[in-house]
């Protein structure tokens, strides 16, 4: 599993190999970025219960991506040797309870900025270094996606009172990072994940960030049925402490349009600890913290 550096080609591969190994996981696309990358979809088990994780709305936090993907693989391994996982979960008994759908890369404009460089063939190059503050350095700044929106404040939850904070938070326009965009699901990245959220019936979802070892929920005080519970048994599954976001984090991110709209939890996971982009040496003890939470979340 590579993750120096994880980018939508080892994605890309990475999909490709684990279908080859393991034929029953099932791969779609939902839909497109705003360049015409694929968002991809995979899909674990058969079950009633439908959950959704989610990683990569922010470019910098790519190396939430491959936290899912290596799920998938141990998953798909343990379903094939019958095997437990973590402490006790059997992959075989999840797989018929439950359908774990996973996007891993939201983002995938967004992260092939911070990773690759600027293309001179990206539509958006002279607006992208204006919005980036004249350089043509992404790898230490860029959240947003192709045309400078942050993905996790594109949602329609709370969305106009976080437009209306821009300014005092020193937002003007597009740019690297708390840019909401013109409306919600202005973006064809969070038209896609909404619109996927919208055709299931999904029990609770993760969405994957970086970083600080906090797992956050609720949405203005919505308290939805189990939301607390859930949250609770996930903060012991990986250490993270459990917290409600305030602020301008409080407002227009996936999980909180998810927890509002239909009334069950979202959790935000922040993975990892220290400056974006996380260093890659942390992702064995990343992992470690969340392979309980990833097969907890799919049957509590
Ligand atoms: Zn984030």
């Amino acid at each position: 599993m590579q993750t120096q550096g994880y980018t939508y080609e080892n994605l890309e591969q990475n999909i490709r190999w684990l279908k080859e190994k393991y034929p029953f996981i099932e791969v779609g696309i939902a839909g497109y970025s705003l360049l015409g990358r694929n968002l991809y979809i995979i899909k674990l088990g058969t079950g009633q219960n439908e959950v959704f994780y989610n990683a990569a709305h922010h470019a910098l936090e790519w190396i939430t991506t491959p936290v899912l993907m290596k799920f998938i693989e141990d998953f798909a391994e343990g379903y094939v040797t019958g095997k437990n996982l973590s402490r006790g979960y059997n992959p075989r008994e999840i797989w018929e309870s439950s359908t774990i759908y996973i996007m891993p890369m939201v983002n995938p404009d967004g992260v092939d900025l911070v990773i690759n460089g600027l293309s001179e063939d990206n539509p958006y190059y002279n607006d992208l270094i204006k919005w980036n503050g004249g350089s043509t350095d992404f790898s230490t700044t860029w959240q947003a996606n192709a045309r400078g929106v942050d993905l996790n404040h594109n949602y329609n939850a709370g969305w106009e009172i976080y437009k209306e904070m821009e300014a005092e938070i020193g937002i003007t326009g597009p740019g690297p990072t708390r840019y909401a965009g013109t409306a919600p699901e202005s973006e064809p990245e969070t038209k896609t994940v909404a619109d996927f959220t919208r055709q299931h019936n999904f029990r609770l979802v993760l969405a994957y960030h970086a970083q600080g070892e906090v797992i956050y929920w609720n949405f203005m005080n919505l308290n939805p049925p189990d939301g607390e519970y859930i949250g609770r048994a996930l903060s012991v599954a990986s250490g993270y402490s459990l917290e409600t976001a305030t602020g301008p984090a409080a407002y227009s991110g996936y999980d909180d349009w998810f927890t509002k709209e239909f009334n069950r939890p979202g959790y935000t996971i922040e993975v990892g600890k220290g400056k974006n982009p996380l260093p890659v040496s942390q992702f064995g003890e990343i992992y470690e913290d969340n392979l309980e939470m990833l097969l907890l979340a799919a049957i509590i």
